[in-house]
């Protein structure tokens, strides 16, 4: 398959602003695809070689980068660097150079899919000294007989700048449309996808094999599951309405979720976004090879820093020293975990997801060594880690009254908790779904609108004053799941510090785009956009009715959407990714919750 034939597409991809434009567009891809290359176009188009939980890396600097270039057009370095900071993008610096290269060549074999893929994953394998000249012959040798639009990519790839801004959930579709006859055969692509965490993989058997192939995808040890996800609820009483009357109630941690997979002592942890993070908690892989008693396992369970002294729980923020590349030896001393499972999903050859909770709960409370548990509400648990030890199951009591969940809540908040997830007893566990078979209960919800939202940066204006030559404000988007469009909420100018304000600068350059992103819908005009990826908490005092926000527009009045009151920045989320935001669903609950309080008010105050 010629590589130009890509090349174009991916063009279009990036010229279009319609989200049923870049579908149609990635399933005319797929068409024209030989079998045995879907998965590489998949991960090509996702700016990858593998899937992201293999965490292949191509790892070219952009001086390396530029290097190649300058050697393959002929160009003098300083030239091509030129180039680089008046575009702005490497990839566009490539296409300049590579049309002005100083020799034409006579004889250019043409580039195809397979060689482009082969060759990069050879630039991905080089580790270590000497690897880097390598890197540059492997990259010489495609930008040679590249076209200056196939050198673009190219460079964007190597450089890990490809963003063509394609949701998972899209290529589902694309996938089903193109090859499964329609739409309609998506929730079996999807839950592939959802057990495997593997969009090649599962393109790679849908064509292979037909949907029969897709359906007989099993979860397997070291291949990440998509996590199950919690709605929000207001009261004990709205969790109990909506589990019938009987739940279970388990501390809610505030800490890091940890997906672990263990077979004997060969140990992988993966993050919530399925990121592999096992290096940074050498002391949780420690704890599952002693503290398990079987072999092969895939367990959940949140990461909690925890005072050494007090045993007492600390704040989600101190574990953050974990993610350093050095030194991580000296965070776990510092800082020490307890790691309290809830939930598992594997045991021994046995898939566990599809058994109910209540025998889920059963098996992990088997799982340990020493038999600890955290059950029984009086005791279990009382002592963060459930006293000390570094792996314990989360404390959980069944209750079918409000009064005894909002002691329990009582209880776990005093101990450093959050509050309480709150589970139905007769569910699976459903991969990659969020939903109300587990749902979350906070203090916060009880108190007005305290409540924190988790938006997406879609685009940003410029600083003025002091700010100037930074974003001064940033353009915040909430997720609509349903048409995978995220949808403005607010600017949010305030809470962030001088570091915050240099930082963000840095970190949200890489997803600058020309034009509003195709999955953006804002009535608002930002003076830069972004891809939507970066994920930042904020606090607000209330939710209202603006006309110049899309977040539900038109869904509670005719032309106004919902906005953000008094919008205050207090960290960045970057253990979610953008479809991990708060959606719009969640904004119209949150606003009509707040309307409920504000007439209660109103009345109790009459
Ligand atoms: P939040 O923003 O409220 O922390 P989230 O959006 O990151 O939550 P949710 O799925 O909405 O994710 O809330 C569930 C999260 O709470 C899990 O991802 C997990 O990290 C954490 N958690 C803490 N204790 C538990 C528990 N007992 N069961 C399940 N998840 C728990």
């Amino acid at each position: 398959m010629d590589y130009s034939t890509v090349v174009d597409v991916f063009t279009e991809m990036e010229a279009t602003s319609r989200r049923t434009e870049l579908t149609e567009l990635i399933v005319r891809l797929f068409r024209s695809t030989p079998r045995e290359l879907v998965d590489k176009v998949v991960y090509l188009m996702l700016g990858r070689l593998r899937p992201e939980y293999e965490g292949v890396e191509l790892g070219v600097a952009d001086k390396m980068a530029l290097r190649a270039l300058a050697i393959s057009s002929g160009l003098d370095v300083k030239r091509v660097e030129e180039m680089y900071v008046r575009r702005g993008d490497i990839g566009e610096a490539a296409e300049e150079a590579l049309s002005r290269r100083v020799q034409g060549v006579l004889f250019r074999d043409k580039l195809t899919v397979e060689r482009v893929y082969y060759t990069l994953e050879r630039v991905a394998a080089l580790k270590g000294q000497g690897s880097q000249d390598a890197k540059i012959r492997y990259i010489c040798n495609l930008l040679n007989d590249a076209e200056p639009r196939e050198g673009k990519y190219i460079l964007k790839m190597v450089t890990g700048r490809l963003r063509l801004g394609v949701a998972d959930y899209t290529i589902l579709d694309a996938l089903a449309i193109a090859f499964a006859g329609g739409k309609e055969s998506r929730d079996v692509l999807e839950r592939a996808y959802n057990l495997t965490s593997d969009l090649g993989l599962v393109a790679r058997s849908l064509v292979d094999g037909g949907l029969d192939a897709v359906k007989a995808i099993r979860m397997e040890l070291f291949r990440p599951i998509r996590p199950m996800l919690a709605e929000r609820v207001a009261s004990a009483e709205e969790a109990l309405e909506r589990m019938n009357g009987q739940c279970a109630a388990e501390y809610k941690l505030d800490g890091e979720r940890l997906q672990i997979h263990k077979h004997g002592d060969r140990v992988k942890i993966f993050s919530r976004r399925l990121e592999d993070i096992t290096s940074h908690y050498p002391d949780a892989v420690d704890a599952v090879v002693t503290g398990i008693r079987y072999r092969d396992v895939i367990v959940e369970g949140e990461a909690v820093a925890i005072n050494q002294d007090t045993q007492e729980y600390l704040p989600f923020q101190e574990l953050m020293h974990r993610r350093r590349k050095y030194g991580v030896e000296e965070a776990m001393r510092e800082y020490p975990i307890a790691l309290n499972l809830f939930d598992v999903l594997y045991v021994d050859g046995k898939v566990c997801i599809d058994l109910p909770y209540m025998e889920r709960r059963r098996i992990l409370e088997g799982l340990l060594v020493d038999g600890s548990s955290g059950s029984g509400g009086s005791d279990g648990g009382s002592s963060a880690g459930g006293g000390g030890r570094t792996v314990s199951i989360v404390p959980m009591i069944i209750a079918d009254d409000a009064k005894t969940i909002e002691d329990y809540m009582f209880k776990a908040i005093n101990e450093g908790c959050e509050g309480l997830m709150i589970k139905d007893l007769n569910s699976p566990y459903r991969a990659g779904a969020r939903g109300y078979s587990w749902v979350k209960l906070k203090r916060e919800y009880r108190s007005e609108l305290a409540d924190t939202l988790d938006l997406v940066v879609v685009g940003a204006f410029h600083g003025r004053g002091r700010r100037v030559g930074r974003y001064g404000a940033l353009l915040l988007a909430s997720y609509s799941r349903d048409d995978d469009t995220f949808y403005t909420v607010c600017k949010v100018g305030t809470g962030f510090t001088d570091e915050d304000l240099n930082r963000f600068y840095t970190m949200l350059s890489p997803y600058r785009m020309e034009h509003r992103h195709a999955r953006v819908n804002s009535r608002l005009e930002a003076d830069v956009w972004f891809e939507p990826r970066i994920v930042v908490e904020v606090i607000a005092s209330e939710i209202t009715l603006s006309p110049l926000h899309t977040c539900a527009l038109n869904s509670i009045r005719k032309d106004n959407g919902l906005a953000l009151r008094f919008p205050k920045f207090t960290r960045v989320r970057d253990d979610k990714s953008a479809e991990d935001a708060t959606t719009v669903d969640e904004i119209v609950s949150m606003y009509k919750r707040q309307l409920k309080v504000t007439r209660q008010v109103h009345v109790g105050g009459e």
